[in-house]
This record gives C-alpha cells, structure tokens and sequence, in this order.
C-alpha cells in the first residue's frame, strides 16, 4: 500500500510546550483511504534537518503533510526547508503580497517585512486560503503525489484542509471503523471472554480510557458489523454504547426523551461529574444542579441524615444513596446521582485507595454500587468515578 507521511513542525512540539494533535487529527482524517500511516513526525524549526525530512519522506510516498511554521518570525522556516528539500526555487507572488496587504489594512495593522515571506512559495505550487490567518498554506501535485503544507494553528489549518482533501484524488479503502465501549472490566477479563473471536476478519484493537475499555474493529463494512455484534453479545451488560456515542450524551438523551430530570451530590469526584453533564449541548433541560458535599459537615446540611454517616461512614453504600436521595430533594429532580469514595493517597475509614460507591436515586428506588479501582493516582480515580456514576445510571435505565 502507498504511504502518506505527516510532519509537524515546531521546537516547541519536541520540548512539550505545544503538544502535537495536529499530526495525529490529519492521519485520523485519512482513516477512510487506503494509505497506509504508519509513523508521524515532529521536527524543529531547523532549515537543514527539515530540508533533509522533506527530501527522504518525498522520495517514496503518495502524500506528504507539513503542518506548522508558516509565520512570519525567524523561526518560521518551512516553506524555505521544503522547497530546498525538493531543490526548487522560492518565487514571491505579487497577488498574495498585495492579499496580505490588504488583510493587515483591513485589521487596522501595518504589515512588515518579515510578512513579505508568506508571499513566497515555489512556483509549481497552488496557493491554499487560509480566510482565519495571515500565513497561506501551499499544494504541490507532482507525478500523481501531493505535497501539501499548512500553517500550525488547528483553527485556520481545518478548514483548509477539509476543503483541500477530496480534490487530492486518494484512492478510498472502502473500510469502515466502528466501536464497541464498556465500563466495568478490565481489559484482560474483556480479551477472556472475546479471545475466539479477536482477530476475525478485521484490524481490531482494545483501549482503557477513562469512560471504560472501547474495543474497535477496521475493516470491510459487513464484518465490522459481524464483529461489533459478536462482540456486544460477549460483553452484553457491560456494554454502554457504540461509535461516538458519549456516556453524558446518552444519559441526557435519555432524560429529555422522558421529560425527566437529575441532579447531582458529588464528594470525590468534587463537580466532574457535574461537568460532564453540562458537556452535553442543551443540558439544562435536564440537569438542574448539583452541590458539591466534601466534608461530613456538608453532607449532613444537604440533606444526609446524621445516623447514616455515623453508623456507616462516609464511604458506604448506605451514605451514596442517602446523597442520591438529598440530592434528588434538594432541586426536586426525578432522579439523584451521587458520588464517594477514596481518591487517596490516604485510606479513609480504613477502606483503601479506590473505593467508590456511587447512589441513584429515583422515583421508585434507591440503590448503591460499589466499584473497586487499582489506585490509579488522584485525578484518574477522580474522572474514572465520574464516568462510573453515569455508566450506572445508565445500566440502570436500560
Ligand atoms: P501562524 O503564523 O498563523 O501562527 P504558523 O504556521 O507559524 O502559523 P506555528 O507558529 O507553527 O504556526 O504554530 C502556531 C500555533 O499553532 C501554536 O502556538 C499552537 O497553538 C498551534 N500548533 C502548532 N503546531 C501544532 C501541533 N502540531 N499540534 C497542535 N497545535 C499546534
């Protein structure tokens, strides 16, 4: 299969002061051509190693991306390396010049030398708008290949390259990508029930994040389909979603669906679960608010009987859904969601690192969970509880 490489340009991406999406959100947006990517690059802002990069990666592939370094500083060099990496001369446009001119007058600045630069660009290239900045990008189409070459900021380099991309003429792969995501097991335990059919007539792969382990499969449409249902039918309950779904989105859905409404009582997870409510387009129809109960006092004075605390602690079923329940009081909701455990690094009420009980309430019941983490470090144990009381919820509802 022929290539594609992509290269982002920039010291900063190789000292971690800007942190490389663009190279891996082009390569995400090729997924449906049938090039192979199968390496990304972050190179600095050095005209001679950037010129030897673009030499060798031009020799033997059907597409080469250079993002980055198009402005009009010093460092800004890769429309110079490119082109001397290619060994082709640099030509400055009146047109663009006097476009740029104009851009500065019209945004009441005065253009300087160093932007005359950006009016340069080999000969043999098409120039690339860029209606969200000053800097163009270029196109070069040469034997059946292209060279493309796009400024770094992701606001001003997708729209270029979303409009640039079906004129490119890749060949399609007639692959689809689909996903299967769960909450509640661990990948090793997912890998034992699926092992027979893991690798069946597709590209399948596992990840954790924080919402649970998403399996995906690559491949023809009709036995990515077979695997997804193969799949989904293994994990059954465990599964919560599929594609782009998102946990938050599902819940809201759900809710506004019904005209029913949530509100939240969060101790570990100290509003992310909040948040990730309020993520969701429209969400005010159905969530309403949640408070943030962090110490006993607080639980008590939101609505958490006394004895509940004290017979059982802080960290107990019996306290996640007395919050649930005061939660649900409190703004009068259909339903209450709450949140507590031990975010660590201490154990509390002897109960170690990465125990988490999360409560529901609603109009017929109130009911605990408990889930037991790894101890995963603070913020992690944090977000994965988070996504745990929506992942119940919801398996709750279904
Ligand atoms: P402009 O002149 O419009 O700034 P440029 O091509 O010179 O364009 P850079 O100076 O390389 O762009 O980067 C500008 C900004 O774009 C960076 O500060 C960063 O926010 C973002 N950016 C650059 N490269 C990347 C990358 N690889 N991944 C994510 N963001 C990036």
């Amino acid at each position: 299969m022929e290539t594609a490489e992509i290269v982002g340009v920039g010291s900063e991406l190789i000292r971690g002061e800007t942190l490389d999406t663009n190279t891996a959100e082009v390569a995400r947006s090729l997924r449906p051509y049938a090039l192979e990517i199968w390496r990304t690059f972050r190179v600095a802002d050095d005209v001679e190693r950037l010129a030897r990069t673009a030499r060798e990666l031009w020799s033997k592939t059907r597409l080469l991306v250079f993002l980055g370094g198009l402005g009009p500083t010093p460092d800004d060099v890769t429309t110079e390396a490119v082109a001397r990496g290619l060994g082709l001369e640099l030509e400055e446009d009146p047109e663009m010049l006097a476009q740029i001119a104009a851009r500065f007058e019209r945004m009441g600045r005065r253009m300087t030398g160093r932007n005359r630069k950006q009016a340069r660009k080999p000969a043999a290239a098409r120039w690339l708008a860029n209606p969200r900045g000053t800097a163009p990008g270029w196109w070069l189409r040469e034997g059946g290949r292209d060279l493309v070459v796009l400024p770094g900021p992701p606001d001003e380099w997708r729209p270029m390259w979303e409009s640039l991309l079906p004129q490119l003429g890749l060949p399609h792969s007639g692959f689809v990508r689909r996903a299967v995501k769960t909450f509640g097991l661990g990948e090793s335990q997912i890998m034992e029930l699926i092992a027979d059919v893991w690798d069946r007539g597709v590209t399948s792969g596992i990840y954790a994040h924080p919402d649970g382990v998403h399996l995906t499969a690559e491949g023809e449409p009709r036995a990515v389909d077979g695997w997804i249902a193969a799949v989904a039918e293994r994990l059954r309950d465990h599964v919560w979603g599929y594609d782009e779904d998102t946990l938050p989105a599902l819940v809201q859905a759900w809710l506004q669906e019904r005209g029913a409404t949530i509100a939240t009582m969060e101790s570990l997870t100290g509003g992310l679960l909040a948040g990730l409510l309020t993520d969701v387009p429209g969400s005010s129809k159905s969530f309403l608010g949640g408070v943030v109960s962090y110490s006993m006092g607080a639980k008590a004075r939101f609505g958490v009987p006394a004895e509940t605390l004290t017979a059982h602690g802080v960290v107990s079923g019996e306290t996640a859904a007395a919050m649930a329940g005061a939660a649900r009081e409190l703004l009068g909701t259909t339903y209450g969601l709450a949140t507590t455990g031990v975010a660590g690094p201490d154990e509390l009420e002897n109960k170690p690192v990465g125990t988490v009980y999360v409560g529901v309430a609603g109009p017929d019941r109130v009911e605990a969970r408990l889930y037991r983490f790894p101890p995963l470090g603070r913020e992690a144990l944090r977000q994965r509880s988070a996504f745990a009381a929506l992942a119940y919820f919801w398996s709750l509802q279904r």
